[in-house]
């Protein structure tokens, strides 16, 4: 099945704002063998809304727009597509009632305002795509010769929710399991090596490998591998996925951290917590970035006891007990210096692990011995001390967040033992 999308909102068009409602329901829909042929983004007009959907329809007669469907003056999707479809607006009354019953709910002051009365004007004869995670419902058109148009809103977690729960398995249902050929995807996470590194390891494997495609996307928290299988059965797509898998772990296993979204800060919290194990962090350079993200996770209270961000080095002796002899002999971007924090803050915190980030942030301070990027992380389990220096590339934010990912890829070694 084909489809096309169609993305409303001037802010799209001046790039305030990315399109992430297309990425997101391409992907998932292609799981499921339905493919976004084209994409077209439009501003908040009437008549652009309605030349883009009048194109599409004509093209694939299966039309998803998203955005526009809120309660003010620039949004316009729903009386433009109308119109196309040669249908008036009609008040829907089950729609105004769950509006005001979710304004009283709220409890803000005064009657439901005019401007929310838009959002319960539907087209002529059209169903309502329901949402579960925002007030504007969707709207689903479809003409005799059923050629139709499925309208949701902009704000991306309605989006999402609503094209997961409602739209794509309405879609599925439309084009019947029988041709279900499906593009799916998978990714393995590796960190802690660089990409040519990983295609050399993955020798024949490195191009394409069982009868997958394959990609290569570094980002700050390592490379990913992405495998995808192209318009197979559902079933045989699943066994190509799982063989390819399995050939790439036996070479580069050793990298991987995790699979899709798995995030490494997640997978070390769980690990901690399966194994009983407490948790403290000394930071220099990352400032706390990595305590942002253990303590993102939640539930993390029972694993992260606390930290402490050592940036100046009389802090660094101070509070966590490095000794001046090793910051004047070492510097303070070191190995033994970064030993000498993990231990430190283990000691203080009293707790089973100590994990230290020190390291050359940028854009000033590197030198010859110690370039912008030099990062040295540590990790003190239960007395059993580890230590790694690695040049990061990026801007001093980049440096930051991959030396966040250093520090947790040593402590999964650690762990591993
Ligand atoms: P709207 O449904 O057009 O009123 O949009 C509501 C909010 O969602 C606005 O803050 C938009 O910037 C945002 N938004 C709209 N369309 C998209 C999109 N395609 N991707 C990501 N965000 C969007
Ligand atoms: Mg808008």
């Amino acid at each position: 099945m084909d489809v096309e999308l169609v993305s409303i909102g001037n802010e799209l068009l001046l790039g305030y704002t990315i399109d992430t409602n297309a990425a997101y329901f391409a992907r998932e829909a292609a799981a499921q063998g339905i493919r976004v042929v084209r994409r077209a983004t439009v501003g908040d007009g009437p008549e652009e809304i309605a030349a883009a959907v009048r194109e599409a329809l004509a093209r694939t007669g299966a039309v998803i727009t998203s955005g526009g469907l809120g309660p003010t003056a620039d949004d316009l999707t729903k009386p433009s597509i109308a119109e196309i479809f040669g249908r008036g607006m009609t008040l829907d009354e089950g729609i105004l009632e769950d509006l005001k019953q979710r304004w009283a709910k709220r409890g803000w002051p005064g009657e439901l305002p005019a401007a929310n009365r838009n959002q319960a004007l539907i087209p002529a004869g059209a169903e309502i795509i329901r949402n579960d995670h925002g007030s504007a419902p969707g709207i689903w058109l479809e003409d005799e010769q059923g050629r139709w148009c499925a309208m949701l809103p902009g704000v991306p977690r309605e989006f999402r929710g609503m094209a997961r729960e409602q739209l794509i398995p309405r879609l599925v249902a439309r084009r019947g399991e029988a041709v279900g050929l499906v593009v799916r995807s998978r990714t393995l996470r590796t960190t802690g090596i660089a990409e040519s590194k990983l295609a050399d390891e993955m020798g024949e494997l490195a191009k394409d490998p069982l009868g997958t495609r394959l990609a290569y996307l570094p980002g700050w928290e390592g490379v990913d591998l992405r495998i995808t299988v192209w318009n197979e059965p559902s079933d045989r797509a699943a066994t190509l996925l799982d063989d390819a898998e399995r050939a790439i772990r036996e070479k580069v296993g050793a990298w991987m951290y995790g699979l899709d979204d798995d995030d490494l800060a997640v997978l070390m919290l769980q690990q901690l917590r399966a194994r009983g194990l407490k948790i403290a962090v000394a930071e220099s350079c990352t400032g706390g970035m990595l305590g942002m993200r253990l303590t993102a996770i939640p539930g993390s209270s029972d694993v992260v006891d606390g930290g402490t961000i050592a940036y100046a080095n009389h802090v660094k002796v101070r509070e966590l007990g490095v000794r001046d002899a090793t910051l004047q002999a070492q510097g303070a971007v070191s190995e033994e210096t970064a030993r000498e924090m993990a231990s430190g803050v283990r000691a203080r915190f009293g707790v089973d692990v100590g994990v230290s980030i020190t390291g050359v942030a940028g854009p000033g301070g590197g030198t010859p011995e110690k370039p912008v990027g030099t990062v040295c992380v540590a990790v003190d389990l239960r007395g059993e001390l580890r230590s790694a220096r690695t040049t990061m590339v990026g801007d001093r934010h980049e440096v930051r967040q991959r030396s966040t990912q250093a520090a947790l890829n040593l402590l999964r070694r650690a762990l591993a033992g």
